[in-house]
């Protein structure tokens, strides 16, 4: 087993798998488990060794997402937003900036999706002009993953001075005038605190600024756009494989006695199961092939990115539906742990390039079209 696999292990068995209820139900960050994975280094993950992170790439980040989706889909999207914003940091991060985020002392998060351009996140219409003092930001971000627990924010805006759609900044969530929303009360992944942020002239110094004013769209498509898709894609294919085994376990497990069958026994009840399996299984492989092609560049890595962020999402949403349906009124009760996948899947479709953008993307890409 790899080294970051060996980490998780038993993180996963006495944090992560026995809080995932209970993030769920009280609609919790999921604290204790973001700082046993800072513990071991594992938010350091794409960090690179000389900052005291892991040096790995898109291969271990899509294994580890996975793997913590299985049991709790929040603390897999919490740490896929760390992730995508330490890569970002990792960068064009400041030496001491990039040391924090691989220890996992600056939890950080992505700041794109605002109120005015909504899910079409490349073209921010928030702002930073040049004042005494640094650079004043005024925005209206409609959704910041850990929200109120992330010690900074990877942040889009419009170009001080340039012409090009955006520049990234790395803002202090401390930052006078930066007033994150309270709480998150969400259909699921309900432990992430995600919420809106407003910034009234809140001014951070220049050399926050992540890569070259106007450099932002470059930034978005080159490092966030593969790594926050393949991640996000990761979390569809855990939440997939989780409800496919619990699925199993219940219909092998549910009796009826007057027939002394299971409903595994059901061969209708066996189709929905195998459909589940396939379908999960044809995620992975897709998955896992888009690593191959980012690992070497391959031609094609483009068009894959797009399509397994779309495919993974899909799929999760159609094989947490058929769990409902093979557990059937048992589904209802959340100690039967099934509703929660089914709950959380939904998210992933809607979480910019979100599934509708995706599909018109790669519909332009095999005809030969500009994307933008
Ligand atoms: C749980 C959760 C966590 C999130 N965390 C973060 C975060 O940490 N950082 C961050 O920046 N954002 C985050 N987001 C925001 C997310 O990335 C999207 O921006 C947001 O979900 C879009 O919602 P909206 O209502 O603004 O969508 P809208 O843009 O209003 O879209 C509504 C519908 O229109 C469709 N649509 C939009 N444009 C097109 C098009 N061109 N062609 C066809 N259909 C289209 C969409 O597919 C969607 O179905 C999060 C969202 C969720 C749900």
């Amino acid at each position: 087993m790899s080294k970051h696999l060996e980490l998780l292990k038993p993180i996963l068995a006495e944090v992560i798998a026995p809080q995932a209820q209970l993030v769920d139900a009280k609609a919790a960050f999921p604290k204790k488990a973001m700082q046993a994975l800072a513990d071991v280094g594992l938010l350091g993950l794409l960090s690179s060794a000389d900052v005291g992170g892991l040096g790995e790439g898109p291969r271990a980040a899509v294994e580890v997402i996975e793997a913590i989706a299985q049991h709790c889909a929040t603390t897999a999207m919490v740490t896929t937003m760390h992730y995508s914003a330490a890569a970002v940091i990792e960068a064009h991060g400041t030496l001491a900036e990039r040391k924090k985020t691989a220890s996992g002392e600056h939890l950080s998060t992505l700041a794109f999706s605002e109120a005015g351009s909504r899910s079409h996140f490349w073209a921010p219409v928030s702002t930073a002009k040049r004042v005494e003092g640094g650079i004043a930001l005024d925005a209206q971000k409609s959704w910041i993953t850990s929200n109120n627990h992330a010690a900074t924010y990877v942040w889009s805006s419009r170009p001080v001075d340039s012409q090009e759609a955006s520049t990234i900044w790395l803002v202090p969530r401390q930052t006078k005038n930066i007033k994150p929303a309270d709480s998150f009360d969400g259909l699921g992944l309900r432990g992430n605190d995600s919420g809106p942020c407003q910034s009234d002239n809140a001014i951070i110094p220049e050399e926050n600024r992540l890569g070259e004013d106007g450099a932002g769209f470059g930034i978005m498509m080159e490092i966030v756009l593969p790594y926050f898709s393949v991640m996000n894609a990761a979390c569809s294919l855990g939440l997939m494989e989780g409800a496919t085994q619990r699925a199993c376990a219940h219909a092998s497990g549910a009796r009826y006695a007057h027939i002394d069958k299971s409903l595994a026994d059901l061969p209708t009840i066996r189709n929905y199961l195998a459909r589940m399996r396939c379908k999960t299984d044809m995620a992975r492989t897709l998955l896992y092939d888009t690593v191959s092609a980012m690992e070497v560049e391959r031609e094609d890595m483009k068009l894959r990115v797009l399509e397994s962020k779309a495919v993974c999402n899909e799929a999760a949403t159609e094989v947490t539906d058929l769990a409902m349906r093979v557990c059937g009124g048992a589904a209802f009760r959340r100690d039967v742990g099934v509703e929660r996948y089914f709950r959380d899947a939904r998210a992933g479709t809607v979480m910019a390039p979100t599934t509708d953008v995706l599909y018109d993307f790669i519909g332009k890409a095999i005809c030969g079209m500009e994307l933008f």
